[in-house]
């Protein structure tokens, strides 16, 4: 028995041969021309063919795996026709090289440039122009795709696998993957999560291509893979699979269903997202609604402030996908971990303490309404609310509020239409806005408890430190007579109030939630199921008083 340890990216047991990719390599010769305008020509060509199975293949990717999927080979269009890649070609073709060698030269510059970034993110996208580059010079040269020769579903192994190759392949024949390469969040990963196979990266050279045709179990929970098992490994990893799938089959019975517990208590099910793609897993995970758009996320995706336009079409998009359904929006909450350059805030000794979300907000009003414009306009699309983070005293929702009035007389005089029925609501996640809940429950539509936050300020231990360990407590009695303050003055005064942070998914305060009346939990959308399937199986009534009265004591109650 053999053992390969990487790190599981993609959670599942899976177990057949193991198959080696084969990847067809292009020839590329290095020849001078001297026509080099028709040699530009046959660059041009090349990209235009490229850019059109790219979005053949955006189609394919979207119909199997979803938007965020698709995104994946609309990113490497633009990447094929990026400026300074296009110029770097073009100088290097009118230098005097032919088409092929100069994408092969020019791959390997920007690839290396990619690869030498700090950020991971960037990291991973030297793989994305190689996958490009390989496209333009495969169409070049009249290279052949690569693929799998095996009549049987295979465990694919890899160097690295292109986001191309990986939706390429017919997926009836790949049970898992393992990959000497990459990052968890590299594309494949990402896809291969998207598509429920188990996968396992970074095993680098424990994969021998004399393992070809053996038989290995990936566990890509552990990240483990087990080439001929023995007998009480593969009984053990058989056991595990059986278990999963079993669990699966049940969760998917529950799409559809209530969140009503066994005494008719009913409980919203949201969900977390950071970009418009998202809400393909929410639909697919059948969440209610949207409890927490981190409208940050498009911020820090852009190189400049988003333009009121560019944040108009993506709250839109969540909106209109999400068809009626409640979106819960929350204005820009960088500073902290969440810090972006162009925003250029000074150095702070503190920062999760300093000038953060609503905050900047308030002291940079144009970076504001800018934003609440874009979320005004998006209104008419959908079931919107908007949600402000970091709150601390009643003042600083009254003038965020006053914005919102300003915005909405600035449209109705351009005769630009929006919702009049726009919830606004507050992130409870400082100790400050829970002990003032009963008064700021006066000022809003609803209440969403940021946990991690909440935690963190509570008990005064940083979220971002690991070493921390068991100081950091989210089940804190502390914490927990919050939420509870929380829920009580919010139904006082006829509001509602929900769970975004992490801990709405914690199965073992479900009944906790449950007792103290929260009406809503936003989770991530594979935490959904598992916890419609805990809320179906809790009796509140019989719970609720053992469980208030632990939490009136002193005993958390988990
Ligand atoms: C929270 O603090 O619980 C929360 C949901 O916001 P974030 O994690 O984005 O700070
Ligand atoms: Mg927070």
């Amino acid at each position: 028995m053999i053992s390969i340890q990487g790190k599981g990216v993609s959670a599942g047991v899976a177990a057949g041969p193991l198959y080696f990719y084969q990847r067809a390599k292009a020839e590329i010769t290095r020849t001078t021309v001297s026509d080099v305008e028709t040699e530009w020509k046959r660059f041009k060509d090349a990209q235009a063919k490229a850019i059109d199975q790219l979005g053949a293949l955006a189609d394919k990717a979207r119909a199997e795996a979803g938007d965020e999927a698709a995104l994946l080979f609309e990113t490497h269009q633009m990447m094929a026709e990026d400026l300074d890649y296009e110029e770097a070609i073009e100088e290097a073709i009118k230098g005097g090289t032919n088409a092929e060698a100069v994408v092969s030269d020019v791959r390997d510059q920007f690839a290396e440039m990619f690869a030498n970034m700090d950020d991971t993110y960037m990291q991973a996208r030297a793989a994305d122009v190689k996958d490009v580059s390989n496209r333009i010079i495969g169409i070049l040269t009249g290279a052949v795709q690569g693929g799998i020769d095996s009549d049987v579903p295979v465990i694919l192994a890899s160097d690295d696998l292109a986001p191309s190759e990986t939706v390429q392949l017919d997926k009836s024949k790949i049970l898992g993957f393992i990959t000497e390469g990459g990052s968890g969040s590299s594309h494949t990963a990402i896809l291969a999560r998207t598509m429920g196979i188990p996968a396992i990266i970074g095993v680098g050279d424990q994969l021998k291509k004399e393992y070809a045709g053996r038989e290995v179990i990936v566990d890509g929970g552990t990240g483990t893979a087990v080439l001929e098992a023995d007998a009480d490994t593969r009984a053990h990893l058989m056991k595990k699979r059986e278990e999963q799938l079993k669990l699966q089959e049940m969760l998917d019975q529950l799409k559809g269903k209530e969140n009503v517990t066994k005494d008719g208590h009913k409980i919203r099910i949201y969900c977390n997202i950071g970009n418009p793609e998202d809400v393909h897993n929410v639909l697919k995970n059948d969440g209610g609604g949207i409890g927490l758009f981190r409208s940050e996320f498009l911020y820090l995706g852009c190189d400049d402030f988003p333009t009121e336009d560019y944040q108009f079409e993506a709250y839109k998009k969540v909106l209109s996908d999400m068809d009626g359904k409640e979106v819960v929006i929350r204005t820009l909450d960088i500073g902290a971990d969440k810090q972006i350059g162009y925003f250029n805030l000074p150095q702070e000794e503190n920062p999760a303490m300093g000038n953060r979300a609503l905050r900047i907000c308030l002291n940079r009003p144009e970076i504001f309404r800018t934003q609440l414009r874009a979320l005004y306009r998006a209104s008419a699309f959908g079931k919107l609310c908007i949600m402000f983070p970091m709150v601390a005293s009643v003042w600083e929702v009254k003038e965020a509020k006053k914005m919102c009035e300003q915005v909405k007389k600035e449209l109705d005089s351009e005769g630009i239409a929006y919702s009049d029925d726009v919830q606004i609501g507050i992130m409870i996640e400082t100790p400050a806005a829970a002990i003032m809940s009963d008064r700021l429950a006066k000022e809003v539509d609803f209440f969403s408890c940021g946990t991690n936050d909440l935690t963190q300020y509570t008990l005064a231990c940083d979220r971002q430190n690991n070493d921390l360990g068991r100081f950091f407590d989210p089940h804190h009695p502390a914490v927990l007579r919050l939420l509870k303050m929380v829920a009580d003055n919010a139904h006082k005064n006829g509001i509602w109030v929900g769970i975004c942070g992490e801990l709405g998914a914690d199965l073992q305060l479900t009944e906790t939630f449950l007792s103290i009346g929260i009406d809503e939990l936003s989770v991530s959308p594979r935490a959904v199921l598992p916890l419609r399937k805990k809320i179906i199986e809790t009796n509140v009534a019989q719970v609720r008083d053992k469980l208030l009265g632990d939490l009136a004591s002193d005993q958390t109650p988990v």
